[in-house]
């Protein structure tokens, strides 16, 4: 098994780089790793690892990254959080070319096991109103009306591996992913989601003289939040299983918004004012993972308590901001000469 050639799509990016990194760790030796960025925008990038520089909208080029292949594990897609799913739907819904276009490769070479990642943004809007959401089921996707653009992708998507199993017999496994954080993904430039916007935003804070925070909507709206090392783990197990139907990947410890600044304060040691732009995107009012069907199926949830995962991703976020400013400073001090 560890021999076969694992193709991760979107490897350069969060979650795809940190799969490799686990793959690499679990002593698999054949890796390939594909993404549309050039290698120095990649989070993580492994020097024996087969890396290769793709756009997979294109079909002949899922097919180079198919070819060989025993498992894949598609990743990759257009991705954001509320501030980039709201303003770039068509570029979201875009993403259906990689999926559609990565099964048909899969299914051409003959690959063994696919799995494909789906969102908690599949779920209807009609039930995520109220803050105290119980947590969204996975029947709660139908009737549809999911997320504008991105989530609808995502349905479509998890029905065409549903169909590539059922006609095709292609092997396919489907998780819908809430909210993942950690260390290794993007937490500034626009398509950062919240636990990561916060670290930043409270690390630029205590770093200037200004003490104060804006934050998108009332801070009433409550999340789940996953850590990486949950995600990972549960890719396996979904992976590795027999449920055929989409199911949930998240935490099931659901906080508001305005719960993850206080904790994110608490570890940066700051206190901050607070203002609330009303305005800005903020998605629906209430989502939680409801973990019944995971537990029945893997008796396993994502347990990473957040404020353990928050810790290990501030102290990842605050590096990379203190090497922005250090490349800044000198850059100036090199044109000022
Ligand atoms: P990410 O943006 O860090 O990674 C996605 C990668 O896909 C990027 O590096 C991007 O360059 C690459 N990509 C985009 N278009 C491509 C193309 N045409 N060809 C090749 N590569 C392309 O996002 P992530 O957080 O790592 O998300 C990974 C997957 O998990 C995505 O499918 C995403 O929709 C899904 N997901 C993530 C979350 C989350 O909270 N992070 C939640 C739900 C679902």
């Amino acid at each position: 098994m560890k021999d076969d050639l694992v193709l991760v799509t979107g490897a350069g990016g969060f979650i795809g780089g940190s799969l490799v990194a686990d793959l690499r760790q679990k002593g698999y030796r054949k890796i390939r790793a594909v993404d549309v960025k050039p290698f120095d925008e990649w989070y993580q990038q492994f020097p024996d690892v087969e890396n290769l520089s793709l756009d997979l909208n294109l079909i002949q080029n899922c097919e180079i990254a198919a070819k060989g292949a025993h498992d894949i594990y598609n990743l990759a897609a257009n991705m954001g959080g509320m501030g980039f799913i709201e303003r770039n739907k068509a570029l979201c819904m875009l993403s259906v070319l990689i999926n559609t276009h990565m099964l048909q490769a899969a299914q051409k070479y003959g690959v063994q096991r696919y799995f494909y990642s789906s969102s908690a943004c599949v779920y209807n809007g009609d039930k995520q109103r109220d803050p105290n959401n119980p947590g969204l089921k996975e029947e709660d996707a139908y009737p549809a009306l999911a997320e504008d653009g991105y989530g609808w992708e995502k349905l479509f998507s998890e029905r065409m591996c549903r169909h590539f199993r059922e006609d095709f017999g292609l092997y396919t496994r489907v998780a819908r992913f809430h909210n993942v954080y950690g260390p290794h993904g993007t937490w500034d430039g626009g398509r950062e989601k919240a636990p990561a916007a916060i670290c930043r935003k409270v690390i630029a804070a205590k770093r200037s003289a200004r003490h104060d925070i804006d934050i998108w909507g009332t801070g009433n709206q409550t999340r789940s939040f996953m850590y990486i090392d949950d995600c990972l783990k549960g890719i396996q197990l979904i992976m590795d299983s027999n449920i055929l139907e989409p199911i949930n990947l998240g935490s099931s410890e659901m906080v508001s918004i305005n719960q993850l600044v206080d904790m994110v304060e608490e570890i940066g040691g700051v206190k901050l004012k607070r203002t609330y732009d009303l305005d800005a995107p903020k998605g629906v009012t209430g989502r939680n993972s409801d973990n019944t069907l995971i537990k029945k199926y893997l008796k396993w949830e994502p347990n990473i308590p957040l404020r353990d995962g928050l810790e290990k991703t501030y102290a990842w976020i605050q590096e990379q901001f203190i090497a922005r400013e250090e490349n800044s400073a000198s850059f100036a001090a090199h044109i000022n000469k």
